[in-house]
């Protein structure tokens, strides 16, 4: 049994070859560790020797959940530091970017569309 066109995976899949040193846990859960009403957070530990941890809330669509999860991952990627800024977004934009062009060839290549 095998998953065709998964957009968790192929976002991994993305973030892996292009960030390689990206290392964070994501849980998929109702209690946003940052005390507000989230879809999605990254938590960055005030101990270095503690992982960052990205929180996905449960109830979204798998496409609103791919999103908020390369959104949190391009937090992850760009620092504690960077927020929303250019360098975040330019992330970001890349993540999308790549995804749109896996996710197509994905489709063509088991002739999906
Ligand atoms: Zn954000």
């Amino acid at each position: 049994m095998r998953f065709i066109n998964n957009p968790i995976e192929i976002l991994f899949e993305i973030v892996k070859e292009r960030y390689p040193d990206t290392d964070c846990d994501i849980i998929i859960g109702m209690q946003m560790t940052d005390g507000k009403e989230t879809l999605g957070c990254t938590l960055f530990p005030d101990d270095p020797n503690e992982r960052v941890v990205i929180e996905i809330h449960p109830t979204l669509s798998l496409e609103n959940a791919t999103e908020i999860l390369a959104h949190e991952l391009a937090h992850v990627i760009a620092g504690k530091e960077a927020d929303h800024n250019e360098h975040w977004n330019a992330i970001f934009a890349e993540l999308h970017v790549v995804f749109q062009e896996k996710l197509i060839n994905r489709f063509e290549q088991y002739n999906l569309v």
